[in-house]
C-alpha cells in the first residue's frame, strides 16, 4: 500500500478525529453497532473502528444536513463489518453473492 502524505488529512482525519473516535468507542463499549451485530440474539463483535452512519459524501452533496462528525452520526464497528457496510453504501446489492467483478459478497 502506498501512503500519501496528504490523503489522511485532506479527508478530514486528524488528531481531532482520533479523539472523537476513542470517545465513540467508549460510548459503545467497544462493541460493533452494525445492524447485523445489533440483531437480537447475536453476540456483537469487538469494534476498533468508527463508521459514519450517513456517509460523509452525503453531507457534501447535500443529501444529508448538519455535521457528519456529530456523535449521533457515528457508531463503533468491527473491521469486517465496516468493510461490509462500506460495500453496501457503494451500491452493491446484498442479495447478490458475487459481484460482476467476481468479488464475493457475504450475506
Ligand atoms: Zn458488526
Amino acid at each position: 500500500m502506498v501512503w500519501s502524505k496528504t490523503s489522511r488529512h485532506a479527508r478530514g482525519y486528524g488528531a481531532e478525529w482520533d479523539r472523537l473516535r476513542l470517545q465513540i468507542l467508549e460510548r459503545d463499549g467497544h462493541l460493533c453497532q452494525c445492524p447485523d451485530c445489533r440483531r437480537a440474539g447475536g453476540q456483537p463483535l469487538p469494534a476498533h473502528e468508527v463508521d459514519h452512519i450517513k456517509p460523509k459524501a452525503w453531507f457534501k452533496s447535500g443529501k444529508a444536513q448538519g455535521n457528519p462528525d456529530d456523535p449521533s452520526n457515528l457508531r463503533s464497528v468491527n473491521r469486517d463489518c465496516h468493510k461490509k457496510l462500506t460495500t453496501l453504501q457503494k451500491g452493491y446489492r446484498p442479495a447478490v453473492r458475487v459481484g460482476v467483478d467476481g468479488y464475493p459478497i457475504e450475506e
